[in-house]
């Protein structure tokens, strides 16, 4: 199976095997409740749900793990990547303690899963190590082991230097009782397990629209599939799409939080040269680094290093990625070997850190959204499958407010700067309207490759494909009309606003945009 969110293809695809599912029945399709989305947010969700004997249908419009769980690098934490001492201002002491607890118990379900469900998914709990720069502020690494021991991460130790790698580092926090797995394995087990709880998964259906309804006025929720007749009604629908493009509640959420690219490189490296065990800096953006172990070969494994992550659609002129990461590799691994993989992917960064999980908005009280993954959407989506199916079955939960979508600003300085900060940079986004193109005839543009023509008072994306043949659509975004923007490295059309994706004929390849671009 090839991957479907751009062309660059990461390591687990050469490791696992996805099945293909049918398309769900004509006609509508009744349910207890209707899953959008086949990641881990909505497996897990209709796992958890279906043992405890709900009738779960789940739609994904592509193969299952074929958005961003296919993507990732698969660390599993419960330290909080924006650090402890940003979740407790942000937060307070409890809501810290909470985010702690919630992703710590995450990791536990992946494992009771993987355990009980016999899936074998490389699943490990591995220590993690956070380093400083020598360009931090004097005391930062103090501050954070001592926020992270009143969340209850009493685990965290703070080293002058210690021996990894068979080197002595500098700084660090070592958290204990992390975890890593392989993400694609273990979402195949989660779907056939689920299917044996009875589950239907259906693929290649793409949810258009999703209404809620009164359930007092017994009525039920619907998904429509494309435009339609097919759809699911269920007396309770969840979106896991990751960016929550069928319910547009844009308003409610999606200017709460942003969407950044970040890249990932894979080297060989001999077997027992670097520790197995979780890597990650105090750098902005951070790197992330991990070791791969299943690998395919008896002598080496595969360091992967992720990092220079920056908003979609806004990759500076001057950025080679990958370039960049493999610099800074060789640098802090000096034995790793050739790069056998690159890849990217799309995160969703709350402005609070936490992600949006719990009732949708504006949609009633019968429609349930996970979203706001940022750099740790495998646990979130773990923890949002626990939260999301108690609500749903009436189970409390006190993890509930703390990640409810509606909640309000925390009114903290941090979090008001990057919301400002955020929302100036949309804005800015949209004096593209005024510019010209990046060529001003298709001819300069070469094969396989994508550039935005001014014509008239409006913007034409112009796709030429490997054969010459021209391609071309509105270059307005679906959603709120900026203009997008060529991805050179996945041959995508992103938008900078709000981070939707197109394939480089215009058709809905991330949302929140859920219609095609316009051809011309
Ligand atoms: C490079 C990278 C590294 C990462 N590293 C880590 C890490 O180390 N640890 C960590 O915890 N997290 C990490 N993350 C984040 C994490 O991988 C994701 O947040 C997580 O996998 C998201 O899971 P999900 O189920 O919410 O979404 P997805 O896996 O994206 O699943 C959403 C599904 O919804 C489907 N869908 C979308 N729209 C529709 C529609 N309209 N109709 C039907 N189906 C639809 C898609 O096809 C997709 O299958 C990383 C992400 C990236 C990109």
């Amino acid at each position: 199976m090839k991957p479907r969110d751009g062309i660059t293809k990461p390591n687990w695809y050469d490791t696992a095997t996805v099945p293909g599912y049918g398309s769900p029945p004509p006609g509508e399709t009744r349910a207890d409740v209707c899953v959008v989305g086949a990641g881990i947010a909505g497996l897990t969700t209709a796992y958890l749900l279906a043992k405890v004997g709900q009738r779960v249908v789940v739609l994904d419009e592509g193969p299952i793990g074929s958005g961003q769980t296919g993507r990732t690098s698969a660390h599993l934490a419960s330290a909080i990547d924006d650090r402890f001492v940003e979740i407790e201002r942000m937060h307070g002491e409890r809501g810290s303690r909470i985010a702690y607890a919630s992703h710590a118990a995450a990791i536990d379900l992946i494992e009771t899963i993987a355990n009980g469900e016999h899936i074998a998914c490389d699943f490990a709990r591995l220590p993690a190590f956070l380093f400083s720069l020598p360009t931090d502020p004097p005391g930062l690494l103090e501050r954070e082991a001592a926020a992270a021991h009143r969340a209850g991460f009493t685990d965290a130790q703070r080293f002058e230097k210690i021996t990894l790698c068979g080197y002595e580092t500098g700084p660090c926090i070592r958290f204990g009782n992390q975890g890593r797995f392989h993400p694609l394995k273990y979402l195949v087990g989660l779907a056939a397990a689920a299917e044996r709880h009875g589950v239907k998964i259906y693929t290649g259906c793409r949810v258009k629209d999703v209404t809620g309804a009164d359930p007092k006025k017994g009525e039920l929720a619907r998904a429509t599939i494309d435009d339609g007749p097919q759809s699911v009604v269920a007396d309770a629908i969840v979106v896991a799409t990751n960016t929550p493009a069928p319910i547009n509640d844009w308003m409610g959420i999606y200017i709460k939080q942003a969407a950044y690219r970040s890249y990932m490189i894979g080297l060989r490296v001999k077997r027992g040269l670097v520790d197995d065990a979780l890597y990650w800096d105090t750098s902005d953006p951070y790197h992330y680094v991990r070791l791969e172990i299943s690998g395919v070969s008896d002598t080496h494994d595969v360091l992967l290093v992720g990092g220079e992550d920056h908003k979609t659609g806004q990759l500076p002129t001057d950025a080679e990625p990958f370039e960049k990461l493999e610099q800074w590799t060789r640098e802090k691994f000096p034995r790793v070997e050739d790069v056998v993989y690159r890849w990217s992917g799309q995160v969703q960064e709350p402005t609070d850190g936490l992600g949006y999980i719990g009732r949708a908005p504006t949609k009633g009280d019968n429609v349930f959204v996970i979203t706001g993954d940022s750099g740790m959407g495998l646990t979130h989506g773990t923890l949002g499958a626990r939260l999301v199916s108690d609500l749903i079955i009436g189970n409390p939960n006190e993890w509930e407010s703390l990640y409810d979508p509606s909640r309000k600003p925390t009114h903290s300085i941090g979090e008001v700067v990057e919301f400002v900060h955020e929302n100036l940079n949309v804005a800015a986004q949209y004096t593209d309207l005024l510019t010209g193109g990046d060529v001003s005839s298709e001819d300069e543009i070469a094969p396989g490759c994508g550039a935005i023509m001014r014509q008239g008072a409006s913007k034409v994306a112009v796709y030429r494909d490997e054969l010459g043949q021209v391609h071309k659509c509105s270059a307005f975004c679906t959603h709120l009309q900026a203009v997008v923007r060529w991805n050179d490295i996945e041959k995508t059309w992103d938008c900078p606003a709000h981070g939707s994706r197109f394939s480089p004929e215009g058709k809905p390849v991330m949302g929140p945009a859920i219609d095609e671009l316009k051809p011309m």
